[in-house]
């Protein structure tokens, strides 16, 4: 339960007008509310008060949360004053695992993600040749080929006669495996002869020669050569972000692997009062020693931008069939997955966790197969083992495939589960085929996790998913596949509430980022960060949750989306 830290709201919304009458005639002078939002159907995700009918605000802190008499004691001459119309009033998303400057990017790339086949791929990748000025690399995509049929990777050959002079990177959606053209292996010096780097492959067609696609640390190569943002693109990039985020509702973000210039960009659009959500970010875990030799911890910062988060990677993704399992994949030979570079050894991972944790630094592990999840929570014993124990809230992203052993385990050294509910019904398409029935039956196991004490955070993995937090609840709700083969679940008794949904993708996540006592719920004390949206989701249908709207974003106290544009 998160405690308020405005000890005379919470008397006025707990003991009502009364006592507020009887502070007042004390000669006790309440200052008038900057806003009042009246006429609200309110879920606060606040226990001590789970529903209300209106907010008042001031500044960027909420102070009194009520009935509408109870708030309308707040007003004054110049109060603004906003109708709400019955409609729900939530706390802001907070979205615990995105990629901000990527998925800003991705909204003007090539989208190929629904070529609905490989001509489809090579058509849309040709189209956007055309319109390549000079230099230009074509790159994001988020291609898809389970959608293709056969589903098979695509490979240069598509793409090289309409892309000639052009440099192509595009990627798979899930962000571990991306396909270049013939052009760009060249820049990048890739040959029949170039070896397969460790946590890494280079596809090859039967005579070795590569086929254009490589998988995770093969594309660091490709990484190389591609010309970075200038810091004025990088910033056109993130303010087309948070306008993004702002439309859905997404009121703070935990950018996972930010570049330094990410955060500086952060940095200046703080000092001019334009960062429209609050950012915590968490750079790679190799670069662990300059957060260590600043001296900063976990949460560092003010409301609207933390650092002392670090990235780390345990493995890839389960299509690119890089998620390490215990077992091998299905009609895949011995194939197991990969361990990511980071990992190699695992001795070099554990003394960067080591360094990071005595810092005080928070973790933040990608891993997906169970193999990696489990050696992840082998590590964090170790730290606690070595550091002892303390509040340091280690997280696991993803913790897509659990063996059944380490729930209680993960529950044990309190490790969050950051997850994206939207992977469920994305991934579910293909999960049982990869992996089989019984692995399948603990993958995004939300509803374990709950049972065993877990804590959960919600997040998308934008621009892996969407942004939109309506597609995120709705995954974890109806857990409905994206095929509409699952209408009634994919595994549902992993289904959520509408109410722990919300919470994890608000409390939860405010709790992911030690900022449980700053946000996630409305309550007295906390910044005003809320959203109004278009209908009542706890009383549709869920399968309709997908389709609602935000009506009105407010982060500390300031509209920053208004869909009437009043
Ligand atoms: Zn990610």
């Amino acid at each position: 339960m998160e405690r308020t830290g405005s000890f005379l709201a919470a008397l006025i919304v707990f003991c009502g007008s009364v006592q507020l009458h009887a502070v007042a005639g004390e000669g006790y002078a309440k200052p008038a509310a900057d806003l009042i939002i009246h006429n609200a159907n309110v879920w606060t995700v606040d226990k001590m008060l789970p529903s209300a009918q209106a907010v008042a605000v001031i500044g960027e802190r909420i102070v009194g949360v009520g009935t509408n008499p109870d708030i309308d004691l707040w007003r004054g001459p110049n109060t603004k004053v906003v109708d709400a119309g019955g409609k729900l009033l939530l706390p802001g998303f907070n979205d615990a695992h995105v990629h901000f400057v990527s998925g800003g990017m991705q909204l003007d790339n090539v989208q190929l993600k629904d070529a609905a086949s490989l001509q489809e791929f090579a058509r849309l990748i040709g189209e956007r040749a055309k319109n390549a000025v000079k230099g230009e690399w074509i790159l994001g995509g988020n291609w898809d080929e389970t959608k293709w049929s056969p589903p098979t990777l695509p490979t240069k050959d598509a793409i090289d006669n309409v892309t000639a002079n052009v440099p192509v990177f595009v990627m798979r959606y899930d962000g571990h495996m991306g396909l270049a053209n013939s052009l760009a292996l060249r820049l990048a010096g890739i040959t029949a002869s170039t070896p397969d780097p460790p946590g890494g492959t280079i596809v090859r067609d039967a005579q070795g020669n590569p086929t254009g696609a490589l998988k995770d640390a093969a594309m660091d190569s490709m990484g190389k050569v591609i010309p970075p943002l200038t810091q004025e693109q990088r910033l056109k990039v993130i303010k087309r972000a948070l306008a993004h985020a702002a439309q859905l509702g997404v009121t703070s973000v935990q950018h996972m692997n930010p570049d330094y210039a990410d955060i500086a960009v952060y940095s200046e659009l703080r000092q001019r009062g334009e960062l429209t959500a609050r950012i915590y970010a968490a750079p790679l875990i190799t670069q662990v020693d300059d957060q260590v030799k600043i001296g900063i911890r976990h949460a560092f910062g003010d409301s609207y931008l933390r650092v002392g988060a670090l990235k780390a990677y345990a493995d890839g993704s389960l299509g690119s069939g890089t998620a390490y399992f215990f077992e091998p994949f299905l009609n895949q030979g011995n194939n197991r997955g990969l361990l990511s570079d980071e990992m190699h050894p695992i001795a070099l991972m554990r003394d960067r966790m080591m360094d990071a944790d005595a810092a005080g630094l928070q973790l933040c592990t990608h891993a997906i197969g169970d193999e990696a999840i489990s050696t992840i929570l082998d590590l964090y014993s170790e730290l606690v083992k070595a550091h002892g124990e303390s509040d340091r809230r280690l997280r696991i992203e993803h913790a897509q495939h659990m063996a059944a052993k380490d729930f209680e385990r993960f529950a044990r050294l309190h490790v969050i589960a950051s997850v994206q509910p939207y992977h469920a019904i994305d991934d579910g398409r293909f999960a049982e085929s990869r992996i089989g029935r019984d692995r399948a039956s603990r993958t995004y196991a939300f509803r374990t996790f709950l049972d065993h004490g877990v804590r959960l955070a919600f997040g998308t993995d934008w621009e892996v998913a969407p942004l939109d937090p309506m597609q995120t609840l709705y995954a974890a709700i109806t857990r409905a596949t994206l095929d509409g083969k699952n209408p009634d679940g994919w595994f549902p008794e992993q289904k959520l509430t509408v109410a722990e949904a919300v919470e994890a993708y608000t409390m939860g996540s405010a709790y992911a980022e030690f900022q449980e006592h700053e946000k996630g719920s409305i309550t007295p004390g906390k910044l005003a960060d809320m959203v109004l949206l278009t209908e009542d989701i706890f009383s549709i249908a869920p399968e309709r949750i997908k389709e609602v709207k935000v009506l009105r974003t407010i982060v500390g106290g300031k509209t920053v989306w208004n869909s009437t544009g009043r």
